[in-house]
């Protein structure tokens, strides 16, 4: 018997904060919530990776699931703790002149939303975490490989205020499959309102005085790969979802070696709808990028993708990766219904502007429109500015203006006197040459 699918997870975002809040939410809204925070420090990858991931390849079946991948962007982009100091040390107070000021409030109210049951506020730490003092990596000292409490259990009644036994099953859980045994799990207790004066001021020490359980998760610095953090940092994330009863499925078989290859997918960026770049092989500078004085609109399809405007130039980022710089040429916006007819291969069709489109021998661009101007950059028989209803293949292309590493994605670009109005791109499928 054919059972019909529908669909039950809704995965909504919101755009208005100084960072991204992904909620997976199930159509009924029933069940617990769980608020996972990546990137409060951003020198430390295994967090906001571990939570890209977590609200790019998760389904929610059951309970919700709210995910901030990137508390920090800029602090992330810069591979820094925090360029405006220790976000993790603003909670308790904060001066009004403190550059993350709009961030902790935005947090913080997200953090007291009556809908969230609990929290993880993901980490890299050093060392590996040991009751007894072996070396500088083994101590007691060490943050590595923790699930870290402030107390054993919440002040008042809650439905997860035991703290230190729900710590105890997660870590039970991580323990169960590790990839060494040295990578093992232990709880640390803070004692945070007796023993320690710098974590009042922490994250997890504001929720619980809301009543709100929270936890930390930190994954060593010393493990060497970040694929490995990202696959314990998932490991324990998932723990607490069964222990809350949040049901999930994901895309991909949980193992370090999967999470290497899912890491290595940076997605693409869309510039202002006019203009789409494929992150894959695309080469690190990037020179004449169309883009507008001010106000340009970038949407990346991953969630740490972040722009950091320099003196002259503008560089993409996936988390700490800088992928791109993009050298631009300003233009003013033009007018166009942003439709293209071209011929691949003799096969005539309609395109949109930021889309590519794959050719085996040769394209055509056909344009009927006298005002408007098509440039193939890197297009070699100039015959005059027209380079609109000529046969294009890949012998007729400077390879020095492909996009990508491999000279095979061109761009087609188009123009209404020195407005720019569009950009598709011609990706050939096989050297031809
Ligand atoms: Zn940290």
């Amino acid at each position: 018997m054919k059972v019909l699918l529908f669909i039950l997870s809704i995965i909504s975002f919101s755009y208005a904060l100084p960072f991204s809040l992904v909620k997976h939410e199930t159509s009924k809204n029933e069940g617990p919530t769980l608020l996972v925070i990546g990137g409060i420090h951003g020198n430390e990858p295994g967090s906001y990776f571990a939570a890209s991931i977590l609200s790019q390849y998760y389904t929610i079946n059951k309970g919700n699931l709210w995910v901030v991948p990137n508390l920090n962007p800029m602090s992330i982009a810069m591979n820094s703790r925090g360029i405006h100091g220790d976000m993790n040390r603003k909670f308790a107070d904060i001066n009004i002149s403190d550059p993350d000021i709009k961030t902790i409030q935005e947090i913080q109210k997200i953090i007291t939303d009556p809908k969230v049951d609990l929290i993880l506020n993901l980490h890299d730490g050093h060392g590996f975490y040991r009751k007894e003092y072996k070396n500088s990596i083994f101590n007691p000292a060490a943050w590595g490989q923790t699930c870290v409490i402030d107390q054993e259990s919440l002040d008042s009644n809650h439905p997860y205020k035991d703290l230190d036994k729900i710590a105890l099953a997660v870590r039970q859980e991580v323990n169960d499959g590790l990839i060494e045994d040295h990578h093992c799990f232990a709880i640390r207790n803070t004692n945070t309102r007796l023993d320690d004066e710098a974590m009042k001021h922490s994250l997890t020490f504001f929720a619980i005085n809301h009543n709100k359980p929270a936890f930390a998760i930190e994954t060593s610095k010393n493990l060497p790969m970040l694929h490995e953090k990202v696959f314990y940092q998932l490991r324990a994330i998932e723990g607490y979802m069964r222990y809350m009863g949040i049901s999930y499925t994901r895309s991909f078989d949980l193992s370090s070696e999967n999470l290497k290859n899912i890491l290595k997918y940076d997605g693409n960026v869309t510039i202002n709808n006019t203009t789409a770049l494929n992150f894959e092989n695309l080469r690190n500078e990037l020179s004449f990028i169309p883009l507008q004085s001010e106000g340009n609109d970038f949407k990346f399809s991953h969630p740490l993708g972040f722009v950091v405007k320099t003196n002259d130039k503008y560089d993409l980022y996936i988390g700490n990766r800088k992928t791109s710089s993009l050298t631009p040429s300003f233009h003013e916006a033009g007018i166009h219904e942003g439709n293209v007819t071209i011929v691949v291969d003799n096969n005539r069709r309609n395109i949109t502007f930021a889309t590519e489109f794959l050719v085996t021998a040769d394209f055509k661009i056909i344009n009927n429109n006298q005002d408007t101007r098509v440039n193939i950059i890197g297009y070699l028989p100039k015959k005059g500015t027209e380079e609109a209803n000529m046969q294009v293949g890949l012998n007729d292309l400077d390879p020095k203006y492909s996009l990508d590493r491999d000279h095979k994605v061109y761009r087609v670009e188009f123009y209404k006197g020195n407005r720019f109005c569009g950009m598709i791109l011609a990706h050939f499928k096989q050297d031809t040459r």
